[in-house]
């Protein structure tokens, strides 16, 4: 295959930019070579600069879920691009996109417009501190909630990936206020509750992990949370910016049928452009200012052309519920086919499935927590990365993300995905 345009690409942007990427994960370190550069994407296919074609399982990490540059949400954007891009002022597309927010999760009563999930993160953290008037927080290892100084404390993605335990740039006191406990594990959250009984503003949890590849929480465990949190009068908080509107369109709060105080958003509620909200209970929210006195804003917020293609995106999603159970059962036959190829080659895999995000972690074990995704075959994982890359099917760089399936992915990405999985293991 010729990268050879990615490859100059790659060379120039490593003079300019740190690493040659803007965000880490992209550089290809953790499988090695040179990260592709795309051009253009649409439906179930990402095009690169050299005109090569790849099955896209990355989705843009999370939004795609309706395929690359679909009709409905282009337009959406083109009808908004028309009134400008920006007003600095509020818009009816706001108060459009929170209403249908707040009908399709009633329990997200009041909520404020961010540009990333990072912000959403950052600032939902805030308010819960500002609203308990206590600092420290719960988050679990090898979740991530974006690159806010308090979560980059044994954090997952790109964190994990270049095996960064103690970034930079954090200061102590971050540090002494961020608890750390173990997915899936309710006696290590207990313990912390016990020993700080008075001083936990919130805790935090991507209620299905994704940055430790995917993880599943276990029956119980997201209600046990709570009832810990519902004991202590500490806020929780979903972090739902990759399974929000993916997994159902209730996300995880619906699957589970557990809901949060408060819950973030992403670059889903975006349509793939750069959003982000959080929100929940009125009386929390109410906290921020102008109506309290937690501060949070931004130029952006709210974007129009944003808040545009996450409408048509969201409502699309709502009236076709469809969708959910065609991308559910494309993933789950993918997974199925997956193990049962490994299996026959005597390859152990834990494949963990929740609705359409999927993971293969290469190990005998089962894969319930950072712990267990730390210890997978890593060298295998990047052979079967670049053997499929080669063969034109573009799965995550690094064995500590999830795979994403969008609704394009028809039986015949799923076919050619099998078929490259085949020649792998026959070389
Ligand atoms: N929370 C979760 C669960 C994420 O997966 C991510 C990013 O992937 C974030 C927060 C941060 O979002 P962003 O990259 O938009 O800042």
């Amino acid at each position: 295959m010729n990268i050879q345009t990615s490859i100059d690409l790659f060379q120039k942007a490593n003079r300019l930019i740190p690493g040659g990427v803007n965000s880490p994960v992209r550089a290809f370190k953790s499988v090695g070579g040179t990260p592709i550069f795309m051009q253009k994407a649409k439906g179930a296919y990402l095009y690169d600069e050299d005109g090569n074609s790849y099955v896209d399982y990355i989705n843009s990490w999370g939004p795609m879920i309706l395929g690359h540059a679909n009709e409905l949400v282009i337009d959406a954007v083109n009808k908004a691009a028309q009134n400008s891009f920006s007003f600095g002022a509020p818009t009816r597309a706001e108060v459009d996109i929170a209403e249908l927010i707040n009908e399709i999760s009633p329990n997200i009563e009041m909520m404020r417009f961010v540009n990333s999930g990072t912000e959403a993160c950052m600032s939902a953290l805030r308010v819960a501190r500002g609203f308990t008037q206590r600092n420290k927080f719960i988050k679990f290892a090898g979740c991530y909630h974006g690159h806010a100084d308090a979560f980059l404390v044994e954090a997952g993605s790109g964190m994990a990936t270049f095996d960064i335990k103690d970034g930079g740039g954090i200061t102590p006191g971050v540090k002494a206020d961020t608890l750390v406990a173990e997915y899936n594990n309710i006696e290590s959250v207990a313990k912390l509750f016990e020993k700080y009984p008075n001083e936990i503003a919130a805790l935090i949890i991507e209620p299905v992990a994704g940055n430790m590849g995917c993880i599943p929480p276990k029956p119980e465990f997201l209600a046990q949370v709570k009832a810990l949190c519902v004991q202590y009068n500490t806020v929780l908080i979903f972090d739902e910016v990759m399974s929000g509107f993916r997994l159902t369109i209730g996300g995880v709060q619906a699957l589970y049928g557990v809901t949060a105080d408060l819950v973030t958003y992403g670059k889903i509620i975006g349509g793939g452009l750069p959003v982000g909200a959080f929100g929940g209970k009125k009386e929390i929210m109410q906290c921020i200012a102008p109506l309290g006195k937690v501060y949070q804003a931004g130029t952006l917020s709210g974007n129009p052309l944003a808040v545009a293609a996450g409408f048509a995106t969201l409502k699309h999603l709502k009236e076709n519920p469809n969708v959910y159970s065609n991308i559910e059962n494309t993933t789950t036959t993918l997974c199925t086919e997956l193990k049962h190829i490994f299996t026959e080659k005597g390859i152990p895999t834990c494949i963990n499935q929740v609705g359409s995000m999927m993971s293969v972690h290469f190990t005998e074990k089962e894969v319930t927590n950072f712990a267990d995704a730390s210890q997978c075959d890593m060298e295998l994982f990047k052979q079967y990365f670049h053997h499929l890359l080669n063969n034109g099917v573009y799965l995550p760089p690094s064995a500590y993300e999830s795979w994403f399936i969008g609704n394009a992915i028809s039986p015949v990405e799923i076919e050619k995905t099998l078929t490259a999985t085949k020649t792998f293991l026959n070389k």
